[in-house]
């Protein structure tokens, strides 16, 4: 491997945009802007709640909703798995719905042939920041009178029809983890409709405990080793290290460090996150303020690499925009064989995602709910990640298509390998 990796992401802060609260607990106490005045521009219409993640966020709207037991929950197949698991968790039925192959979003004729009368809600995703077609998913919902929730940890600065996404149904999550595109080192938010906000009750802060200092800490830690230049003796080592853990039963640091690796023993426990931080308003507020920007420098890179691949057959190229204006924060393409495709990639300085996440729909953890979905199996199967951070140079976007090239150069193109995904062989990926 090169000297220089390109991670697979990084979040792009400068030491303005924390250094403040890293010395924050040494000053006198700063005062710190409302959630709704930070996002005022973006999402006029909602009442904002803080929350300690983004799936806090969904807890707290599920609570808020208090859906009887076994109420159906249509949710798309190729998700992140915590998501579901919060929906079986709180006693509703997932029903999982196939995907767009184009954007990766939940496919609206498969939705109309899976709502019933026992559709009490619909969990859409703008999967990798790229909208979903809100519009039709909306119309059904609307037709069946069933409150829509939309998952937007992706896609902040992902836009619908000019306006931002989260303002198209009665509820919508956000998360600032330490992956995310736009990052307070953990914390989430639930914006609602302003009908919603009476019956939502977000109880008492908990305590700030060790414990969740540590979590804070850590997060912190890990989102400045994500820089470019300590990455590949920071996190990239570290990564394998948690992983091993993981693998002998502790797998705190891996939920951190790769929280999409399924965990078929996860439950949502309230507690064990830090309280909604007061520093969040603010470190968002500076990283909103240049959104447009990094936006654009993203999509900017998506586009080049686009173009710059087109011609290789082998390569499946996703329709980010196909219902509204992408965030570019997560750019991917299908390839016939992920594993083969990173350790390629791996070897010429590049860090590619083989397996980014999952068809719920076969994980054994959701046997309950199992159904076939071709288009999440077949992303799951075939989906990977390839870097799109807004501080990628010229010469690291040349290094990525260099090597892209190179390896389907190589006559890899290849037979797709059948779409089954097992909990053994993504555990083994
Ligand atoms: C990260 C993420 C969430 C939840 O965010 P947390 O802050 O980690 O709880 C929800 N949905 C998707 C698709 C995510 O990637």
């Amino acid at each position: 491997m090169p000297r220089k990796l390109i991670p697979k992401h990084t979040p792009a802060l400068g030491s303005g945009d924390f250094m403040p609260y890293l010395l924050e607990p040494l000053r006198r106490r700063r005062r710190h802007p409302a959630l709704s005045d930070v996002w005022r521009e973006r999402l006029p219409d909602r009442a904002l709640f803080g929350t300690p993640s983004g799936r806090h966020a969904l807890w707290l709207y599920l609570e808020a909703a208090n859906l009887p037991a076994g109420t159906e929950v249509p949710v798309a197949a190729y998700n992140y798995y915590v998501v579901v698991r919060l929906l079986a968790q709180k006693g509703l039925r997932p029903v999982f719905v196939d995907v767009d192959r184009e954007t990766l979003g939940m496919d609206p004729a498969d939705l109309r042939r899976k709502v019933s009368p026992a559709t009490g809600l619909v969990v859409v995703t703008h999967m990798y920041g790229n909208p979903a077609d809100i519009t039709e998913i909306g119309a059904i919902c609307d037709e069946h009178r069933v409150p829509l929730f939309e998952d937007c940890a992706h896609a902040v600065g992902t836009t619908v029809a000019g306006r931002h996404v989260g303002r198209f149904g009665e509820g919508a999550l956000f998360s600032f983890g330490p992956l995310k595109s736009v990052t307070a080192f953990g914390g989430g938010m639930l914006a609602v409709a302003p009908s919603a906000a009476g019956h939502v009750r977000p109880g008492p802060p908990s305590q700030v405990s060790w414990l969740t200092r540590r979590r804070t800490f850590f997060c912190m830690l890990m989102v400045l080793l994500m820089t470019p230049p300590l990455y590949r003796w920071g996190l990239h080592p570290l990564t394998r290290v948690a992983s091993r853990l993981a693998d002998r039963g502790i797998s705190r640091f891996r939920d951190i460090i790769a929280p999409s690796t399924n965990d078929a023993w996860y439950r949502f426990s309230p507690d064990s996150y830090p309280p909604f931080r007061p520093f969040v308003p603010d470190m968002l507020r500076r990283q909103l303020e240049r959104l447009e920007d990094r936006v654009d420098r993203r999509r900017a890179v998506m586009g080049e690499v686009k173009r710059r691949l087109a011609d290789i057959p082998a390569i499946e190229f996703l329709h980010e925009d196909k219902h509204g204006r992408a965030n570019g924060s997560y750019f991917g393409v299908y390839v016939p064989d992920p594993e083969a495709f990173r350790r390629h990639m791996l070897d010429h300085g590049v860090e590619i995602t083989p397996h980014p996440f999952y068809d719920c729909s076969q994980l054994a953890q959701f046997g309950d709910y199992a159904d076939h979905c071709a288009n999440a199996a077949h992303a799951a199967s075939h989906f990977v990640r390839l870097p799109s951070y807004s501080s990628l140079r010229a010469a690291d976007v040349d290094r990525i298509v260099a090597a892209t090239t190179a390896y389907f150069a190589a006559g890899r193109g290849g037979t797709p390998r059948p779409p089954a995904v097992t909990r053994a062989s993504a555990r083994a990926a």
